[in-house]
């Protein structure tokens, strides 16, 4: 599983963060999402597809 954000798009909701922290976190001031995983492992599919239907800005997408 491959994941990408675009960062440009992102408005700092921190839902993604929250849903799966192994894989996302926020820059500590302007809370833009920072990937920690592109390649997560099969583990964490759960997670990282409930980050994507939460996201607002609809940024997080999963290949
Ligand atoms: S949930 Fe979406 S908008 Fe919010 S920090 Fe994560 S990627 Fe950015």
């Amino acid at each position: 599983m491959k994941v990408t954000v675009d960062r440009d798009r992102c408005i700092g909701a921190g839902l993604c963060a929250l849903t799966a922290p192994e894989v996302f976190d926020q820059e500590p001031e302007e809370a833009i999402v920072l990937l920690l995983d592109e390649t997560p492992p099969e583990t964490a599919r759960h997670a990282v597809e409930q980050a994507v239907d939460r996201c607002p800005a609809g940024v997080i997408q999963l290949h």
